[in-house]
């Protein structure tokens, strides 16, 4: 038995959610009740579905993609490149020191680093570039149709729209700087999981070898 709702697996595809919501809407249509009336509640649970689909793979801070967005997307880009042996690269950026800017100026001004770093992110890479919060001051980017080659000129110029963003809070100047970490499929790499490792290693050498820098996992 679930013990706990956080336990349950829904795994309800979204195509069949659709169709539910298809059905309701022609049950509505059956009702014995003024044309206009029925427009008016089909109308309502129409926008109640597509807000809650909307609030369930948005991050509400930053507006990016979430975790959950994530999870199911990387999932999906992994098996399509592994088997039409499309290029595909997996980003990984965290925020350094984040944890220094909350304790020094406070958590309001964190999450104004957060949405700014988001903003900057969607407008570097691509409109078929996916930017997703991970988690935290953590954030995932899938390159789709990208090689690590490929990657580099973006990544770096991300990179460096941080380090130079014009950060004002409260008017107190900021200067924020992002550690970068980034992997291309190749043979090598058999599950999603494997890839997404390989790139959190990536990123994790990023910080120990000095931060505010790319380090690309399988380049040579
Ligand atoms: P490093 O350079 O090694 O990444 O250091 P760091 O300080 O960035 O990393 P650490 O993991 O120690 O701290 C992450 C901080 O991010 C701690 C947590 O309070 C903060 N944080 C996570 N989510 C949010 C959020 O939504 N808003 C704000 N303001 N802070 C957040
Ligand atoms: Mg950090
Ligand atoms: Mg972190």
């Amino acid at each position: 038995m679930v013990e706990n709702l956080e336990d349950m697996e829904f795994a309800i595809p979204d195509g069949l959610l659709d169709e539910i919501q298809q059905n309701i809407e022609n049950i509505i249509r059956d009702f014995d009740v003024p044309e206009e009336n029925k427009n008016e509640v089909i109308k309502q649970i129409n926008y109640i579905y597509t807000r809650t689909k909307y609030l369930s793979i948005t991050d509400e801070l930053t507006g990016l993609s979430n975790r959950r967005c994530f999870d199911s997307t990387f999932e999906k880009e992994f098996l399509r490149a592994q088997r039409y042996n499309n290029k595909l690269t997996l980003v990984m950026f965290d925020i350094d020191f984040f944890k220094k800017v909350n304790d020094t100026y406070g958590h309001q001004c964190g999450d104004y680093i957060l949405k700014q770093v988001s903003n900057a992110a969607l407008q570097t890479f691509r409109k078929t570039d996916t930017v997703f919060r991970f988690g935290g001051e953590e954030f995932v980017v899938i390159l789709t149709e990208t090689d690590i080659e490929q990657s580099i000129i973006p990544l770096e110029r991300f990179r460096k729209t941080v380090e130079t963003l014009d950060l004002n809070y409260q008017n107190q100047k900021l200067n924020i700087t992002v550690s970068i970490g980034a992997c291309q499929l190749t043979p090598e790499i058999h599950t999603a999981e494997e890839f997404l490792h390989q790139t959190d290693n990536a990123l994790y050498e990023a910080k120990n070898s000095g931060r505010n820098k790319t380090v690309l996992s399988n380049y040579q």
